[in-house]
């Protein structure tokens, strides 16, 4: 079951073309790893699939809905898309348990009670629990970019987005936050993760994706892929 599909989407900014002919299927449960030079169109495309970019060519289908660039669908995929960026963007005026609730309360209308609920279980899940009621700034940079992974998880995604979850952070923290992601992976969510972490690419990946200059130019199975002169 494709949850993702791209045909021949091209984007640009201005005269600049950041994404060529980019065609990438992603089956229910599968885990891409994508790589490649930087300012080679990475982040550009996992931000396409969420909307918040938009692109001039193509199509892109999310969970078999057919994207269009209204406020509408733009709802939609966010519903069913979650996101997780370098830079953890939490709000820092609000608690950790607030950063969670808000976005199901918001775009899903759920109640206090049930978003409070799916909040605790999830920062549990990431072992967050005891932080619940602390402000982001007092949590170490680990600490955040897992209450980010469980705020997006608040959502019940089907799909999760990554941008380099790890590439802002001290290197003692990385290891907690790629084992999140890995237990994540083995729970069967479907993934796409941008990041440098070859050894992630190779115990978690499906398929390794390698783009330079806005196209895809090398795509294979990780031990194919790593076997490569
Ligand atoms: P990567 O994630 O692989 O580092 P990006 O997708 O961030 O690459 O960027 C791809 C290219 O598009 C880069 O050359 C970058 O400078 C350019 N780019 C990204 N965002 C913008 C923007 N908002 N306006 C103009 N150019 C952009
Ligand atoms: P990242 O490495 O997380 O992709 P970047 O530093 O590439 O972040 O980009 C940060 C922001 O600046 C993004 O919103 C991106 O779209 C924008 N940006 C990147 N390159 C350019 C560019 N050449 N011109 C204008 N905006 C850009």
């Amino acid at each position: 079951v494709p949850m993702i599909s791209m045909t021949g989407v091209a984007k640009w900014y201005g005269a600049f073309q950041a994404l060529k002919d980019v065609n990438i299927t992603v089956n229910k449960g599968e885990k891409i790893v994508l790589c490649g030079p930087s300012g080679s169109g990475k982040s550009t495309l996992i931000r396409c699939i969420n909307h918040l970019e938009s692109y001039q060519e193509g199509q892109i289908k999310v969970g078999g809905m057919v994207l269009g660039h209204e406020a509408k669908s733009i709802d939609a995929v966010r519903r069913e898309v979650g996101m997780v960026f370098q830079q953890f963007n939490l709000f820092p005026h609000l608690t950790v348990m607030e950063n969670c609730m808000l976005a199901p309360m918001r775009a899903l209308k759920v109640s206090r009670s049930e978003a409070e609920s799916r909040a605790r279980q999830l920062l549990a899940r990431v072992q967050i629990a005891e932080q619940a009621d602390k402000y982001p700034a007092q949590l170490s940079g680990g600490q955040q970019q897992r209450v980010a992974i469980a705020r997006a998880l608040c959502m019940r995604p089907k799909v999760m987005l990554f941008d380099e979850p790890t590439s802002a952070l001290d290197p003692e923290m990385v290891k907690e936050v790629l084992d999140t992601m890995i237990a994540l992976a083995d729970e069967g969510m479907t993934m796409i993760c941008v990041t440098h972490e070859m050894g992630f690419a190779r115990q978690v990946a499906d398929r390794v994706i390698f783009m330079a200059s806005g196209a895809i130019v090398e795509e294979a199975p990780p031990a194919e892929f790593f076997s490569n002169p």
